[in-house]
């Protein structure tokens, strides 16, 4: 094992930011992370992926272990194709290889960067489909007595942006592979409006993931040419009562009704609307044309991201009364950092 102390970060998170961490191993095989794993009684153990999905804060005082598990492969039976997926693998080149193999199931999650074990842990979804309807388990080394274990799905416990591995389990574990389960009687999801072009028969999981990788592209800032991790906040779900209250101010007010009588309200509707769009402060920015995506224009710093995100979510608490909670990982020095 190969452990790099005071590791710049700013390669390994696609918002950009300048960190450091004080310890940091490649994680290319499970005996490597074995040997780490009594570090992690005494060491602040974060695992890492893509850094699609974090925002590091400050310096980072413990061990990173970047997940750089290989390989992948496929089983059949009667009715699916089974993916046993090491956690390492880049999330959409799986995507695309399903997709090149004509398998469906996963090209409405096409483009979605990070690797395959990160993409349970919020259980990532776009476009009508959320990666708990295609998993089947989810295998992962626990830090404390090092055994390896396999949730089954509903012992991951999905929701929206959710799962168990954002609450119990949360620092506890490494996940090593992930196992997807893609129908041979496969159903397109056309539901969501770009797609309902397709909505024809005979439409295929290869058209489904090029207009979905099209309309990304144009939604979306690619991380590579202006950092960003993605949405920054969840879409808040409130009572139909205050959403009917709501909705008499902005009659313009989008809504998705979910189970138990609450609505679903788009976050970037709420920042667009608070005037968001486009400001800048210092390095960082909101996005000019998807108002929940903050990004850096290059020399961002974390104090910067983090003033904009608490003055976004001050002021749309303020005109909405709704209070915004970041889909995004913020890390502390040593772990979590509160917003
Ligand atoms: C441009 C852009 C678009 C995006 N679009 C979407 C979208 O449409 N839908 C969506 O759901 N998400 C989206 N995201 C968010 C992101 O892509 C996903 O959350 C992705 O799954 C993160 O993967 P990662 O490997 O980069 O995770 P990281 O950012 O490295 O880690 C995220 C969290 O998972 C933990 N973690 C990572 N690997 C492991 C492991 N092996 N074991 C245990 N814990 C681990 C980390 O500690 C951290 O808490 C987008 C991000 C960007 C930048």
């Amino acid at each position: 094992m190969h452990i790099l102390s005071n590791t710049p970060l700013q390669p390994f998170n696609t918002f950009g930011l300048a960190a450091n961490s004080s310890g940091f191993c490649l994680l290319e095989d499970i005996n490597t992370l074995r040997e780490a794993l009594p570090l992690a009684a005494s060491a602040n153990v974060l695992a890492l992926g893509g850094g699609s999905n974090v925002l590091f804060c400050e310096d980072y005082e413990g061990l990173i272990l970047k997940n750089a598990l290989q390989g992948r492969t496929v089983r059949e039976s009667d009715d699916a194709y089974h993916l046993h997926v090491m956690g390492g693998e880049s999330w959409p080149e799986l995507v695309d290889w399903t997709v090149a193999q004509g398998l469906g199931g996963l090209e409405n999650l096409a483009l979605i960067p990070g690797t395959a074990g990160a993409a349970p842990i919020q259980n990532i979804g776009a476009y009508g489909v959320e990666l708990a309807e295609r998993c089947e388990y989810v295998e992962f080394i626990d830090f404390d007595g090092g055994g390896l274990h396999r949730l089954s799905r509903e012992e991951c416990r999905f929701g929206y942006r959710d799962s168990i591995f954002k609450g119990e389990l949360q620092g506890k574990v490494f996940i090593t592979a992930l196992g997807l389960r893609l129908e041979k009687q496969w159903q397109p999801v056309l539901d969501y409006a770009p797609l309902s072009e397709l909505a024809y028969d005979g439409a295929e999981p290869h058209q489904i993931s090029e207009l979905v990788k099209s309309v990304r592209r144009a939604k979306l800032p690619d991380p590579s040419l202006l950092g960003n991790a993605g949405s920054f906040y969840k879409n808040p779900t409130i009572t139909r009562t205050a959403f009917d209250a709501l909705k008499e101010g902005y009659p313009d007010l989008p809504g998705f009704i979910q189970a138990d009588e609450q609505v679903k309200v788009p976050a970037a509707w709420l920042i667009d609307k608070a005037g968001w769009k486009g400001k800048r402060l210092g390095g960082a920015g909101v996005h000019q044309h998807q108002a929940l995506v903050l990004v850096n224009y290059g020399q961002a710093t974390a104090n910067d991201v983090l003033t904009l995100a608490r003055q976004i979510r001050d002021d749309v608490e303020a005109k909405f009364g709704i209070r915004l909670v970041p889909e995004i990982r913020l890390i502390g020095a040593s772990g979590e950092f509160s917003l």
